[in-house]
């Protein structure tokens, strides 16, 4: 249930309200949006009488019900406004949301060795990335596979960190892990295989550090955003879930299927950021470019795309992982589309690494 609070409140008024309800065993959470003051009314509120509390003040506008099963994480209880998941990085803070200009992470599947991942890094910098991603620790459906290097690959992606100034985006798989993991990442990413891990999920809440929920293999949107509540239930409000595509019956010529109607889905149901990541949807890497771009044209604040120096000897994912020179192309092909929708401050400037470019660059900033 939440309560919209008029904006002419007092704060010892909204104190009240909050002590008043409190007092009848009610979880209150105050929630400042841009236009509206909130109070959020979780945990069993079958029995709450909504004329009930609208007596209690008359600041109070309007007492609702969130409809859904996912509360914390629901349109409805932000009132319909979007957040902000502003991630502190060398550089600066970089936000994450629906008014903001697309936040494009992209980097090896693995981190490999020194040289790959600060090379990788400065390339797509250069391209215009704000986020590295590499994974130290390596979800892989073989046992006999490379499993990343793990602690050693997190000093790698801190010494690509601190040599770029570019923020860090790596994945934990254990609950043992996260606070070395939470070190170094300026977000933590949940991988698909994870989603549904609930202790996994509670500790990052507990931590507050922004964090990246990919969407399980075969997971409805409800099933998904449910995991994102567990996160959200511990106290964590910055979480960013990033669509990778789902298993259908085809999967012969993609890896997964990416659910591109996901986006406005999510969009009517979650204020959450929404990130898409078209390497592990289609697994191949002369597809990820389309579906880079329908993903920005249906509306997505993020992309996550896999780059590796040579994707031929990549150690994983090599197939669906970009060059450094096709990141830069693709970067030159989304972003006069993304300032179309107006979600792009500045176009690019080709370094010449792209062997060839669809546009003359022209600076329209
Ligand atoms: C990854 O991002 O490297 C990864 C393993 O992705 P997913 O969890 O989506 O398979
Ligand atoms: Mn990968």
């Amino acid at each position: 249930m939440i309560i919209v609070i008029k904006s002419q409140i007092p704060l010892s008024e909204i104190e009240r309200i909050c002590e008043e309800l409190r007092n009848q065993n009610i979880t209150t959470e105050k929630l400042e949006g841009k236009h509206k003051v909130l109070i959020g009314l979780v945990g069993d509120t079958t029995n709450l009488n909504p004329e009930q509390i609208q007596q209690l003040s008359p600041f109070i506008e309007q007492v609702l019900r969130v409809t859904k099963p996912f509360k914390r994480v629901s349109l409805e209880f932000r009132h319909g406004e979007p957040s902000e998941v502003v991630v502190q990085t060398p550089s600066g803070a970089v936000t994450f949301g629906q008014n903001h200009p697309v936040v494009v992470v992209a980097g090896p599947c693995s981190v490999e060795n020194e040289e790959m991942i600060v090379e990788t890094a400065l390339q797509v910098k250069a391209a215009g990335a704000k986020f590295l991603r590499g994974g130290a620790y390596k979800p892989r459906t073989s046992p006999y596979a490379f499993q990343g290097h793990g602690e050693s690959a997190l000093e790698l992606l801190a010494k690509a960190r601190e040599v770029t100034g570019l923020g860090i985006i790596t994945e934990v798989m254990d609950t043992a892990d996260l606070d070395k993991v939470a070190s170094v990442a300026d977000i933590v990413q949940i991988g698909a295989r994870n989603m549904q891990n609930f202790p996994l999920l509670r500790k990052v809440g507990a931590t507050g550090k922004p964090v990246l929920l990919k969407r399980g293999l075969s997971a409805t949107i409800e099933e998904w955003l449910m995991a994102a509540e567990y996160i959200l239930a511990a106290g964590n409000p910055n979480v960013i879930l990033c669509e990778r595509g789902i298993r259908s019956f085809d999967q012969k010529y993609t890896r997964n299927v990416l659910d591109i109607s996901a986006i406005p889905v999510l969009r009517s149901l979650t204020h959450l950021p929404i990130m898409i990541d078209p390497s592990h949807a289609t697994g191949k890497s002369e597809f990820v470019p389309t579906i880079a771009m329908a993903s920005i044209a249906a509306g997505a604040d993020s992309l996550m795309i896999e780059v590796h120096p040579n994707p031929a000897k990549a150690l994983s994912d090599g197939p669906q992982s970009l060059t450094p020179q096709e990141f830069e192309q693709l970067m030159l092909e989304i972003a006069p589309l993304a300032k179309f929708f107006g979600r792009w401050t500045r176009l690019p400037i080709a370094t010449g690494m792209a062997t060839h470019w669809l546009y003359e660059f022209v600076d329209y900033s």
